[in-house]
């Protein structure tokens, strides 16, 4: 009885509310309410007991512009208070947000929808995902070949020397055949041979041949396809990984699948985040300090596991080499999905 008189109470005070409101709105649009516009819950200080909002609203320009310079402080100052936990103590933010403290941190869906915006920003940015960048990969093959003919020069004066000097060559010999098998698949790749043999469609299975074709007459609409659906779907990666972790923790009753998940989609977040951060130093050309980042994933999943999943340390390293021989597999599931999308 008496929550439906509180309904009642809340309906009519908040229907009253809006009744005097034009003239509540004083010259500054000030509102003195006693229940709250948002949802007519009667009020008890300066923002609603029920759904947060704040007791009194402002119909001016500058309360619009309020709302959203509010709206943007609050993500930042949990951005950034989000961001340095994931990076140094990932394990200790999961843990605290899965006990409770959600208003603390970016919620870990938000965080994961920022930061596909801004990878997929971040490459489109610095042309990784344009198709026409093979050209730039035609040069590093033809670099290459030059680098591997200097080293089989070198063998080769090598042998000589050794065949002059009665030493046996035949290591240098298995060497010498190494760098020309190289360069000759090198140079496949370089003719187009290769890619001609990996698109020709022979050998394979029927339903796979429309996409194929599409693929090689329009290789420029197929590829915008397949980062269309690889952003649409990236939602994809967070289901496909939490089965993953219940093979990783089969036996712990203690955590379950909100932990997981949690778990997941900050882990991602954070590679995610990485190839924002590599997007960056090579804009800024520092490609030697990109490569080195190939080395975070396995520490960062170390610790995130270690410390959300109170592990001791053997157990930890054995579920981050578990957790990255699954995090390829999950990739390449994803990257499967969305390449069928695309070429459909
Ligand atoms: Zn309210």
């Amino acid at each position: 009885m008496d929550g439906i008189e509180a309904v009642g109470d809340a309906v009519t005070g908040g229907l009253l509310a809006r009744a005097v409101e034009p003239r509540a709105g004083e010259a500054n649009g000030h509102t003195h309410e006693k229940n709250c516009l948002n949802c007519g819950t009667r009020l008890n200080g300066p923002y609603c007991s029920a759904c947060g909002q704040k007791a009194h609203v402002h119909r001016s320009v500058r309360a619009f512009f309020q709302d959203f310079v509010q709206g943007l402080f609050n993500f930042e100052g949990k951005i950034w208070r989000t961001l340095p936990m994931l990076a140094w103590r990932p394990g200790e933010m999961t843990r605290r947000y899965i006990a409770g403290e959600r208003a603390r941190f970016i919620s870990p869906v938000a965080l994961y929808l920022f930061t596909v915006f801004a990878m997929f920003a971040v490459l489109n940015f610095t042309g990784a995902l344009n198709p026409h960048s093979a050209k730039t990969m035609q040069e590093g093959l033809k670099t290459g070949i030059a680098d591997d003919q200097k080293e089989l020069a070198k063998l080769e004066l090598k042998r000589n020397i050794a065949l002059a000097a009665g030493q046996k060559v035949a290591d240098l010999d298995r060497r010498i055949a190494k760098r020309q098998g190289d360069i000759a698949d090198t140079q496949k790749v370089l003719s187009g041979q290769a890619f001609a043999s990996a698109q020709s469609d022979n050998g394979a299975p029927g339903w796979v041949r429309p996409f194929i074709k599409n693929l090689r007459d329009n290789p420029d609409v197929v590829s915008m396809k397949v980062q269309d659906a690889a952003s649409k779907y990236s939602w994809l990666l967070i289901p496909i990984s939490v089965p993953f972790m219940w093979l990783l923790f089969p036996f712990r009753r203690r955590y379950n699948t909100y932990d997981h998940t949690v778990f997941v989609t900050y882990s991602l977040s954070f590679m995610m985040m990485l190839v924002v951060v590599g997007g960056v130093l090579v804009t800024l050309g520092m490609p030697s300090l990109e490569s080195m980042l190939f080395l975070v994933p396995p520490f960062h999943m170390y610790r995130h596991l270690k410390q959300t999943y109170e592990l001791g340390r053997f157990s930890a390293i054995m579920r981050t080499m578990a957790l990255l021989t699954f995090a390829f597999i999950a990739a390449a599931l994803f990257a499967v999905a969305t390449v069928a999308i695309g070429a459909m």
